[in-house]
This record gives C-alpha cells, sequence and structure tokens, in this order.
C-alpha cells in the first residue's frame, strides 16, 4: 500500500507539466470556439490521441498508479484548460471504468480498446445508466434485458438520456433491468458493440455548460446481444441475483451495494475536475484584480476584494486535499467509513460553483461578457453538482453513512 502523501513524486510532476502545457496549448485557446459551437471537439480529441493524452495506455497507468493521484492529477489539468473540452477527452473513461468495474478480462480486453480506436482513427465510449424517470433514484429504472435463451442473446429496449457520448460512441455500456423484482439489485450491465441495429441517438440537448461535450438521448429498440455482452457472465449474473432474492425471502435486509462503492471510488475524478475549473476562474480572478485599477490603485488592494481571492484559494486547496485523500483511498482499497468520496465530491463541486461566481464578480462587467472565460467557466462549474450524484445525494450518502441510519 502506497503511504498517502500531498505531493507528487518526481515523474508526476512531469506528467502534470506535459498535461499542462497540452491544456494551455490546445485546449484553453480552442474552449470559446467549441462553446460556442456545442459539437464535439473532433480535432482536439484528436490532437490529444496523437500526443498520447487520449489513450487507454496512459489512461490505465493513471488509473492504477498506487498513490491514488493519477487521476486527479489528470483531470485537474485537463478541466483547467477547459471542462467542455476536457469532457470530450475523458467522456470515453467513464464508460470504460463501467467495464473494468463488473466485466470478465476477456470482455476488458476485447471492449475497452474499441471505445478508444487509435490515433488514425479515433473512437469514443459511452455510459448510460439515466433514464427520463430515472435520475437520482436508479430503482425507477425501466430499460428491461430480457434473455432469449434459445439464442444465447440478451434483448434490450428501454430510453436513457443525457448519455455523454450517446449515440456518437463506438460502444455503449447500458445499465438494464434483469429482474424488476429486485430493485437496484436487479440490475446489469451490457455491452452494446459497434453498429448494432435498434441503438439510435434521441434528442442532443443543447446546455448552459461544457456546450463541447456531446450529451444526447440514446434509444434502444429491440436491440439484440450475443451472451457474451453481458458484463461479467450469466453465471456471475445469476449467483449474484440468487443471493439477492434470498436476502428479499428474509425479510429484505439492506445488502452493501457494490455499484454503490464503485460510486465513492469514481466521485473522486469528478471533485478534481471541478477543482480544474475553480483553480482556472481562481488565477483570471488573481491577474485581473492585480492589474485593473478604480480608484487609483489595483482593485485587490481592498480587503473586499483580497479576502475573496484567499477564500477561494483556501476551498481549493481544502477541495483538493478531500480529493486527494478519496483517491488514495479508493486505490488502496481503504473502506469510505465517512463516505470520504462523495465528501470529496460534494465540496469540490460546490467550491468550484461558488469560486467562479466570485471570480465574475472580481472582473465585474467584463467578467460578464464572453470576452473573459470566467461567464463560461462558471456555467460548466454548475455541472458537477449535478452529474454523477447531485449535491443532494452526496449529503444523504454521507449522512447515511455517519449515522448508520435511513435518512430520506
Ligand atoms: C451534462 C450531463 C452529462 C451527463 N452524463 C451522464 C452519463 O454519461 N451517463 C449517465 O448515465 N448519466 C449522465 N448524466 C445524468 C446525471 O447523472 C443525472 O442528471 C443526475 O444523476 C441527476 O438526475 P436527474 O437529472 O434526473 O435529477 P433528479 O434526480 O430528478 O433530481 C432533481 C433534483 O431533486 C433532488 N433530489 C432528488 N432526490 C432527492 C432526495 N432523495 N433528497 C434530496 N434531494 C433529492 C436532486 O438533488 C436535484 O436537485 C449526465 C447529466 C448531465 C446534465
Amino acid at each position: 500500500m502506497a503511504e498517502f502523501t500531498m505531493e507528487l513524486n518526481d515523474e508526476q510532476k512531469e506528467v502534470r507539466d506535459w498535461l499542462h502545457g497540452f491544456a494551455a496549448d490546445v485546449i484553453r485557446p480552442a474552449a470559446a470556439e467549441w462553446d460556442e459551437r456545442e459539437e464535439t471537439p473532433w480535432p482536439v480529441i484528436q490532437e490529444a490521441a496523437k500526443v498520447g493524452i487520449y489513450s487507454l495506455d496512459f489512461y490505465a497507468q493513471q488509473y492504477f498508479d498506487p498513490t491514488g493521484l493519477g487521476i486527479p492529477m489528470t483531470m485537474e489539468e485537463l478541466f483547467w484548460g477547459d471542462a467542455g473540452i476536457a469532457l470530450s477527452i475523458v467522456g470515453t473513461g467513464l464508460a470504460a471504468v463501467g467495464v473494468l468495474a463488473n466485466g470478465t478480462d476477456e470482455q476488458i480486453g476485447t471492449w475497452i480498446p474499441q471505445m478508444y480506436g487509435d490515433a488514425n482513427d479515433v473512437k469514443l465510449g459511452a455510459f448510460c445508466s439515466s433514464e427520463p424517470d430515472a435520475g437520482s433514484d436508479v430503482r425507477a429504472m425501466r430499460t428491461r434485458a430480457v434473455y432469449d435463451e434459445a439464442k444465447d442473446e440478451w434483448v434490450i429496449n428501454g430510453t436513457k438520456t443525457w448519455a455523454t457520448n450517446g449515440g456518437i460512441a463506438n460502444v455503449h455500456v447500458v445499465v438494464a433491468v434483469v429482474d424488476p423484482e429486485l430493485g437496484a439489485k436487479g440490475h446489469a450491465s451490457f455491452i452494446i458493440p459497434p453498429g448494432t441495429p435498434g441503438l439510435s441517438q434521441g434528442q442532443k440537448f443543447k446546455k448552459h455548460g461544457i456546450r463541447a461535450s456531446h450529451t444526447a438521448e440514446v434509444i434502444l429498440d429491440n436491440v439484440r446481444v450475443p451472451g457474451s455482452c453481458l458484463l461479467g457472465g450469466k453465471e456471475k449474473l445469476d449467483e449474484r441475483l440468487a443471493r439477492a432474492r434470498e436476502r428479499v425471502k428474509q425479510g429484505g435486509e439492506r445488502v452493501k451495494n457494490a455499484a454503490m462503492a464503485t460510486f465513492e471510488a469514481s466521485r473522486p475524478a469528478v471533485g478534481a475536475m471541478a477543482v480544474g475549473t475553480a483553480r482556472a476562474a481562481y488565477e483570471v480572478a488573481l491577474d485581473y484584480a492585480k492589474t485593473r485599477e478604480q480608484f487609483g490603485r489595483p482593485i485587490i488592494d481592498n480587503q473586499g476584494v483580497a479576502f475573496q481571492l484567499a477564500d477561494m484559494r483556501t476551498r481549493i486547496d481544502a477541495a483538493r486535499l478531500l480529493v486527494w485523500r478519496a483517491s488514495w483511498m479508493a486505490v488502496n482499497g481503504k473502506p469510505f467509513t465517512a463516505a470520504e468520496g462523495s465528501m470529496s465530491k460534494l465540496f469540490a463541486s460546490e467550491t468550484a460553483k461558488q469560486v467562479t461566481a466570485q471570480a465574475i464578480q472580481i472582473l465585474g462587467g467584463n467578467g460578464y461578457t464572453r470576452e473573459y472565460p470566467v461567464e463560461r467557466m462558471h456555467r460548466d462549474a454548475a455541472i458537477y453538482t449535478i452529474f454523477e450524484g447531485t449535491s443532494e445525494i452526496q449529503r444523504l450518502v454521507i449522512s447515511r453513512t455517519i449515522s448508520g441510519m435511513q435518512i430520506r
């Protein structure tokens, strides 16, 4: 187990500086254009693939970094560049983690590489869980997967929504109900291979922020996939369902949900994205406050401005520490006894919203225009308190974990 450290080692610092260079030279200059276009920034993703940032190898190296700091460091630097473009670059990772968490070695080896493609032929992955009536409440999921034993195929029907890269991905990972009696325990994840008939994109959403990232509905109309596309395999699913049915029979004792543990482990990554956006806005505001003069002196000469910057920096550093701690815990298998993963996501996402709003205030009228990046950063920051579990859901998870009670 790696010791918890608050300092990157030399190798990590090199990677961080390389990522920062890409974020500063390639991502940031393209940010305003792709925000206005509201389209997937393919040329930037291709450039990221060419230099090795959009690659399975790079992502895996960071994911398995025993210090736990590889992923937060990567997210912070890329999202410092721009949140919408960065999500287009790392969105595939969400689907890859879905396969990594539940798939067999063979499934991992087959499907994750197909999500990335290669530098000459870039592909994407999409993770589709949310539905129009099942956002925070995953038990309300309706997308149904039925096993056709004669053909060893699964038949999937339903509508997914809010899917990042939905409909434009090469490989979709879809969560569906296999046993409606079991609530969230009756769900399973499936790979939908490229070009499978019956999968189509529904509406593409026009969004408030992260507009370079593609978000759309995914329609599944009698989609048939081979048995081998059930993540983890049929035998494991049958065992898991049998165990869940047994518990229901014994009085519905609450079982520890494996999906919840996965979420706890992935939430610090979202926290790190938020830290990147917050830091970007803070830096713009600090620079501006030192150069903008009113009443014959820089506006930072006023405590009213300087203290805001002090608070912004303090919150950002505190958020990063929570993110790094949770990420280290996840990689080293430390139990989240106080929902530290949720804690880090909650604090960092609320920080990003607050800090980007303060940055607008410090830039005054300029902050409110699209001539300066902080209004975009503020629009982008709003997503962090919504996806991967809203702030209210994080508070629910934390309060339940620390109290052992079913807070509603
Ligand atoms: C840009 C974007 C990208 C996304 N990408 C993906 C993706 O790739 N894959 C995917 O599967 N999903 C994705 N999502 C979906 C996202 O995870 C959901 O939007 C989120 O889980 C919230 O669900 P909802 O929007 O249905 O809100 P709701 O669940 O309807 O919540 C509405 C409000 O009610 C509050 N609320 C709900 N229940 C409670 C409660 N018990 N206690 C207190 N407050 C509560 C919420 O906190 C929120 O404020 C994405 C969403 C967006 C906007």
